[in-house]
């Protein structure tokens, strides 16, 4: 490992999707950041493919929605076919997503298909724009945590941070060393995911999907391009050698070709790997200066589609407590409140899934749109509806302009006025306020949205005080009292 500095303000343990979006995220709040990863290289073989709305909202924010948008399937791929093989006429479709590029009434940013062999370069690429470091090849071995930092052992040699961070997936060294536990349900189901190249394309065109499911126990196919790149995801069952199965290339041909009903096809094995569907949350998500994000937090059955989805949406919330704590403008306290809100969200979404596991694979593109923090819930009952009430996130509107009130001053604390916006600027200003607020008006200037008093029930001279990650931490009347803003402020930074 070739890094000269030493010590940073916060080690990232793993570049996978959360680990580079945390990066990224860190570094646009100021953060010294670096990224250490054990393989190589990026993910080579995919298992996410499913990026939510809400995670598209967080990369809309960093400005990177495009480049995501552009590496992945076609919006009307987004469907489930479910047949006795590939190229069985009978096989039902079933639509998918709400994938419609131009978004819906309640996103600027639906979710999009994006195999993760393809969402993580544009994550990398964005991290190191920002300014982090990332170094491949370095396999994190020992941890060990004080009262004023961590040190952290990679190859027999030690680096410190004042914080470190676990994004290093479900078998996580850095949740092992704090010491924290998994409850839930492990070896839900054993798979063989085998990637390979065959000419697939002109077998399913026409009938493009993101999920092939195929009769008879035998497995299904991912698209990764629904043309020559695909994963085949094939059970097994209890007792069966996965090892030499997966070892044995002649037979996961003949496998693959008997799953597509064409004998003849030519098929290219590239990669294998084992996978076991759990459903766990850790007991907390930090302990002292080591906190967990994505999968070391949590695993999901994929079942649902957001394992990396919420994992995304913890980077999104801990990135900011995280630098509050960093710039000295919130106590480390701040970052307890981590645990208590994004653990809730974890085990309501792994609930959630476990039971999508019974009936079928199911998307909801919208459901993350809907958690929130106390004292709202942390997933809805139904259907994303939204709201202005403190907890939830900002919810989308159109502004009058055009665009999205999402992007009124993105990623800093805000207070959204329903009118004039100078007299709440003179009292931010009188407060000497810890944090930097922008004042925005949304019903005059380039802010104003007719449809987001509408959607967030505001009323003319109400306002909301939104977090940097976009949840609404209090709600003013339009006649707060004098000094609500200092204490409202004060309780977004004690969490
Ligand atoms: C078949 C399948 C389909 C799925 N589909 C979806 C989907 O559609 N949508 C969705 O949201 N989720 C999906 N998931 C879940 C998703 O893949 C995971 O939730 C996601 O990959 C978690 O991201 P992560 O960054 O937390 O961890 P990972 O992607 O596991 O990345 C962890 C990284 O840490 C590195 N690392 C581990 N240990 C160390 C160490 N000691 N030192 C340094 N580096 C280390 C690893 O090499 C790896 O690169 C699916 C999962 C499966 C199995």
């Amino acid at each position: 490992m070739q890094e000269s500095n030493t010590h940073r303000e916060v080690i990232i343990v793993g570049a996978g999707p959360v680990g580079l979006t945390l990066a990224t995220l860190l570094r646009r709040r100021g953060v010294d950041v670096l990224v250490l990863e054990s393989h190589p290289g990026l993910s080579r073989h995919p298992k996410a493919r499913g990026v939510s709305a809400s995670s598209m909202e967080t990369y809309r924010g960093l400005g990177i929605e495009g480049a995501v948008r552009a590496v992945s399937l076609p919006a009307e791929h987004v469907r489930f076919f479910r047949g006795d093989c590939l190229v069985d006429e009978a096989a039902e479709l079933t639509s998918g997503a709400a994938a419609a590029e131009s978004g819906s009434a309640n996103t600027p940013s639906p979710g999009a298909l994006c195999s993760q062999d393809r969402l993580e370069p544009v994550l990398a690429d964005a991290a190191r724009a920002a300014g982090a470091d990332l170094v491949f090849g370095a396999r994190v071995t020992h941890l060990n945590g004080g009262e004023r930092g961590v040190v952290v052992t990679v190859d027999d040699r030690d680096l410190t941070a004042d914080w470190v961070v676990g994004c290093d997936g479900s078998r996580s060294i850095v949740r092992e060393q704090a010491g924290i536990e998994l409850e839930g349900e492990q070896g839900l189901g054993k798979y063989l995911s085998v990637r390979f190249r065959a000419p697939l394309g002109d077998a399913v065109r026409g009938r493009e999907a993101t999920s092939y499911f195929i009769a008879g126990g035998k497995g299904g196919f991912l698209a990764i391009d629904n043309d020559t790149e695909w994963i085949y995801q094939y059970p097994i069952t209890d007792g069966a050698d996965s090892d030499a199965l997966r070892n044995d290339a002649a037979r996961l041909s003949r496998l693959v070709r008997d799953a597509a009903g064409i004998p003849d096809l030519a098929v290219e094995i590239t990669d294998t790997m084992l996978w076991r569907m759990d459903a766990c949350v850790a007991d907390a998500f930090r302990e002292g200066r080591m906190l967990l994000a994505g999968d070391s937090a949590h695993q999901t059955p994929p079942t649902g589609g957001h394992g990396m989805n919420v994992g995304i949406a913890d980077a999104q919330t801990l990135s900011w407590q995280l630098a509050a704590v960093i710039k000295g403008e919130a106590e480390a306290a701040l970052l307890d409140a981590y645990t208590a809100e994004r653990r809730p969200v974890a085990a309501a979404v792994v609930e959630r899934s476990l039971g999508n596991a019974g009936r079928a694979y199911g998307i909801e593109d919208e459901l993350l749109l809907g958690s929130g923090y106390a004292p709202a819930s942390a997933l809805p009952e139904g259907a994303y509806a939204p709201s202005g009430a403190p907890g939830r996130r900002l919810p989308h509107a159109e502004l009058d302009a055009g665009g999205s009130v999402l992007d009124a001053a993105w990623g800093t604390a805000r207070l959204l006025v329903a009118g004039e916006a100078a007299p709440w600027r003179v009292a931010v200003r009188s407060a000497a306020l810890p944090v930097d607020l922008e004042v925005v008006s949304v019903t005059s200037g380039e802010w104003a949205s007719r449809a987001f008093l509408d959607r967030a029930g505001l009323g003319t001279g109400e306002a909301l005080l939104v977090r940097p990650d976009g949840v609404i931490a209090a709600r003013a009347d339009a006649d707060a009292p004098e000094g609500w803003l200092s204490r409202a402020v004060s309780a977004m930074l004690r969490g």
